[in-house]
């Protein structure tokens, strides 16, 4: 099955907002096994609204809509829709009985123009919004003998996912007869080039199961996805190849829960080996510490963590000789060594990271942008890494706090082993 995206709103085709409800159904559709066939941008103007709707029932099985739902005059889709297909529109009793309460409970008068949003065309199926007065909109129509979905979803985000998926999908999934599972596999420490040349024959396999991987920053998720008569024979095709992709891929992967963030895996490692772990950081200015905090029950092995921005808080907080700033400055593997182990000193833990680099817009003491070293300190141990990174200072700074995770997970697991290795990823 095909399905296009037509996205409706001159703020996006001017480029004031970003097309993140594109990007989300494109990656829905993945989720449900349809084919992604095309994206259409739109201004609010009945006549090319209609002319990228005629043309996307030329091609495509089901066709969303995204904005336009609203009460403003510019909020036309509805009607654009519904007056292509020759379909009047008719007021749905419960969607204006609930912008009438809306308005009541607020002590406000309810414009006419809000009378639209209850406006449904004749024949079509209710989607509820539970984040929003505009309900979503599914119509049925056939072209050329050939059955057509039509899915109007409001512009909001937050409202679009709602619809989504309250509604859409558990009629996408009847659709197409079968069920359809995924999972995704979390990689951390491999590029995507490297992952996909070790995957290569799975990632072409015409095979009943789709694995498809996604870079994130110094993460990459494989997503497998199969299609079955029902749930759990698609789990049965996906856990061989699960299995076949953990062999391939070993300690790099994290997770397989699809949920589950990077900081969340390495403090589950860290929980469940006991172990208190630091942070000193200087271009990351608690970016890291930030991520490790992020996870509910770190206070448990997180007690304290140092922002070392200056070369005096190098030398007076990290215990930083003068010596190894002068000689290979705040930028070197000497340095950042010597925070790691200082940082041992300033509060008693098994575990501490150290991160100094240049994220810059100019170049430091001579460093280039983008070089940036990680020392990690497992009981004593202190492994250091370099990094060249390129873009700009968020990105570089980002992609310094992903790594020192990566790194933290990859210290602990060759220091303690495999066997405490997190504890529902067995
Ligand atoms: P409303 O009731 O808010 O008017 P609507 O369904 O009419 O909702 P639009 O008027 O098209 O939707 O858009 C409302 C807001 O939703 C926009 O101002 C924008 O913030 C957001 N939005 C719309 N389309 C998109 C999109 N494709 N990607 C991301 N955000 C969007
Ligand atoms: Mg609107």
């Amino acid at each position: 099955m095909k399905a296009e995206t037509i996205c409706v709103g001159t703020e996006i085709l001017l480029g004031n907002i970003v097309n993140t409800n594109a990007a989300y159904l494109a990656s829905q559709y993945a989720r449900y096994g349809i084919e992604s066939y095309c994206q259409t941008v739109v201004g609010d103007n009945a006549e090319r609204i209609k002319a990228a709707f005629e043309a996307a029932l030329n091609r495509s099985d089901i066709i969303v809509f995204s904005g336009g739902l609203g009460p403003t005059q510019d909020d036309i889709t509805k009607e654009c829709v519904a007056s292509y297909l020759g379909l009047s529109m008719h007021v749905d009793e419960p969607s204006m009985k609930k912008i009438e309460e809306h308005f009541k409970k607020r002590g406000r008068e309810m414009a006419e123009n809000n009378r639209r949003q209850a406006m449904i065309p004749d024949g079509a199926t209710i989607l509820k919004n539970d984040n929003g007065l505009a309900p979503g909109v599914l119509i049925e129509t056939e072209k050329s003998g050939a059955k057509k979905v039509i899915i109007l979803l409001p512009g909001p985000p937050e409202e679009l996912k709602s619809v989504w998926e309250a509604d859409a999908v558990s009629y996408l999934r009847n659709l197409s007869g079968k069920v359809i599972e995924s999972v995704m596999v979390k990689v951390c420490g491999r590029a995507e080039s490297e992952i996909a040349a070790i995957l290569d024959d799975m990632i072409d396999s015409k095979g009943p199961v789709t694995v498809a991987p996604y870079a994130g920053t110094a993460e990459v998720d494989i997503r497998l996805t199969a299609a079955a008569e029902n749930e759990k024979e698609a789990k049965k095709l996906i856990k061989p190849v699960v299995k076949e992709i953990k062999a391939r891929l070993g300690d790099s992967v994290y997770t397989t829960h699809a949920g589950k963030s990077l900081e969340e895996a390495v403090v589950e490692l860290l929980l469940a080996n006991k172990l208190t772990v630091t942070t000193v950081e200087s271009c990351t200015g608690g970016l890291l510490a930030g991520r490790i905090i992020n996870v509910p029950g770190v206070s448990e092995i997180y007690k304290a963590g140092y922002i070392t921005y200056s070369n005096k808080a190098k030398r007076k907080i990290a215990g930083v000789s003068r010596k190894t700033l002068d000689k290979y400055g705040a930028v070197s593997e000497q340095t950042v060594k010597e925070m790691a182990k200082g940082a041992t000193n300033l509060y008693k833990a098994d575990v501490a990271v150290a991160v100094s680099g240049n994220a810059g817009p100019d170049a430091s003491e001579g460093k280039p942008v983008g070089l940036v070293y990680i020392a990690v300190n497992v009981a004593g141990k202190v492994s250091v890494k370099e990094f060249n990174f390129s873009g700009d200072r968020a990105k570089i700074r980002n992609l310094s706090v992903a790594n020192a995770l990566v790194m933290m997970r990859q210290c602990i697991l060759e220091y303690y082993g495999r066997m405490t290795f997190g504890s529902s990823d067995k």
